[in-house]
């Protein structure tokens, strides 16, 4: 069961109905406002009924504060008056987030036993009471205009449970979603022994189910990732260095763009690295956005539509290298008096082309792309953009089912609800954390294996992963889930 989120949520059930005990499953204690545990603060304990108009009070403060800022509340009370819900509601409604009820509609019988075995049990004639007034509720609730009412019976239920990584990689390593998984690295804090921690990584991606392994190109590290005195490696030098791993890793770049290298020398470049991993090679290549470290590179920089017309050249330029034999190339603006290009490569080297751009990228991805890879984690972008894709196909004659669709998705994943808002507290800056974790798709691996369970029925082979925070293997292997 998954509920809206951010929303209110409202648990209604009597007293030893297990709601707070659901709400401790399924949310963090932060998320959680109870009357119960008011009572205690402004009062002598939980159980203080005298100080219930006062915790009420400060409850409905928390509720309006929190829904105003976008945050998920659960509010754990008796939920039994309908004159508070409808206030909870409007708060909600005013906040736009989804109002829901949780009805914990637990026997009566256990409510009376779990209640007898308390330290302070309600009354049994308050109890009573309350069961009576429960089911009157539950019928009420459908009514009142909650947009979704619902039932919890066994509150024992554990909360999803994340899939068990698969604990030898399936030999397509393919997941039971249908996709691939490469990991794309981008953050490189190795401290003082560079190729261990390089090392470390890919053993845990090769480990934990991935296709493949993509490093960023960039001279200095990119504003979005990290700081400008952070490493970023040279990529070509840096998957030599992985090639030696013996891992069976897709070893390439996301994204190489043709404004650095010349394209004969990329092609060269991922020629050796096929050679080296007997055909585990990829280039990722685009056309290269950021001027400031083709300035500090001393890099010309030249126009978009000048790029994107290298683009094509460096695509075509490099096939033409990596075909048998060595005669002359002419055609698609590339002339070349031979193509001798040795040591051959030992297996297709895929061209993925990176980025969205409706009128030109993608029509050169449908054109000489072995992929496309869009920049989004979101199926309705995906769906939008593979049909431009697909008109671009129809338009150069080529079979869509030649393209494949990538994706490059920077989510937040976290080991569970607790650690998903630790590391978007970690990351947000100052965005407002509802917004950062829409925007990342914040949540643990079994919310994205649903994202990305849509994103397959969009066509997506290939989820390119990118997480903000991968420190070294470890938060690699905690991504394993996903894989399988
Ligand atoms: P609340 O009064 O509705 O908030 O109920 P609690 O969540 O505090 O649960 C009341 C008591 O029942 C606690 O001692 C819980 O540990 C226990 N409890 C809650 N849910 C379950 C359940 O599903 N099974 C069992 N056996 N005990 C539960
Ligand atoms: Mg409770």
């Amino acid at each position: 069961m998954r509920l809206p989120d951010p929303a209110l949520v409202v648990l209604v059930g009597a007293s030893g109905a297990g709601k707070s005990t659901w709400a401790q499953q399924h949310y963090r204690a932060e998320e959680v406002v109870s009357s119960d545990g008011l009572r205690g603060v402004v009062g002598s304990g939980p159980y203080d009924l005298d100080a219930s108009a006062d915790a009420f009070t400060l409850l409905d403060t928390i509720v309006a504060a929190r829904l105003g800022r976008g945050l998920t509340t659960v509010v754990d009370t008796l939920g039994l008056d309908a004159e508070r819900r409808r206030a909870w509601r409007a708060a909600a409604r005013a906040a736009g987030l989804p109002a829901v009820a949780v009805l914990v509609a637990t026997e009566a019988a256990e409510c009376r036993r779990r209640n007898a075995a308390r330290d302070r049990p309600v009354p049994a004639p308050a109890l009573t009471a309350q069961l009576g007034k429960v089911r009157e509720v539950g019928h009420e609730l459908g009514v009142e205009g909650w947009d979704l009412v619902v039932p919890v019976a066994d509150t024992t239920a554990p909360p999803p449970a994340t899939p068990a990584p698969s604990p030898v990689p399936r030999a397509d390593r393919t997941s039971s979603l249908g996709l691939r998984t490469v990991l794309q690295v981008s953050r490189f804090p190795w401290g003082d022994d560079p190729l261990a921690w390089l090392g470390g990584v890919a053993r845990a991606a090769d480990e934990a189910g991935f296709a493949g392994l993509a490093l960023m190109d960039h001279l200095i590290q990119i504003p979005q990732v990290g700081r400008a005195w952070e490493p970023i490696p040279e990529p070509w030098v840096t998957l030599g260095a992985l090639s030696g791993l013996g891992t069976g890793l897709e070893l390439g770049t996301l994204c190489t763009p043709v404004t650095f290298r010349p394209a004969g020398v990329t092609a060269k470049a991922a020629a050796t690295l096929s050679a080296l991993t007997g055909g585990r090679a990829f280039v990722g290549i685009g056309a290269g956005w950021w001027e400031r470290e083709h300035a500090a590179y001393g890099l010309p920089f030249p126009t978009a539509k000048e790029r994107l017309d290298e683009l094509e050249r460096a695509i075509v330029t490099m096939r033409a290298l990596w075909a048998k034999g060595t005669k002359a190339y002419d055609g698609d603006g590339v002339v070349l008096p031979e193509t001798t290009g040795y040591p051959r490569p030992a297996g297709p080297v895929a061209v993925v082309v990176g980025g969205s751009g409706e009128r030109r990228t993608l029509r050169i991805a449908a054109r000489l792309g072995d992929a496309c890879n869009l920049r989004t984690g979101e199926a309705e972008v995906v769906r939008h953009k593979v049909g431009v894709l697909h008109e671009h196909c129809a338009a150069v004659g080529r079979d869509p089912a030649e393209v494949a669709v990538t994706v490059l998705d920077l989510p937040v994943v976290g080991r569970d609800r607790d650690d998903v808002w630790r590391r978007v507290e970690r990351h947000r800056g100052r965005t407002a954390a509802p917004a950062y974790a829409a925007r990342t798709h914040a949540g643990t691996v079994a919310d994205h294996r649903d994202r990305w369970a849509a994103l397959a029925g969009e066509g997506v082979s290939t989820v390119f992963l990118a997480t903000r925070d991968l420190d070294g293997p470890d938060d690699v292997l905690a991504l394993a889930g996903l894989n399988a």
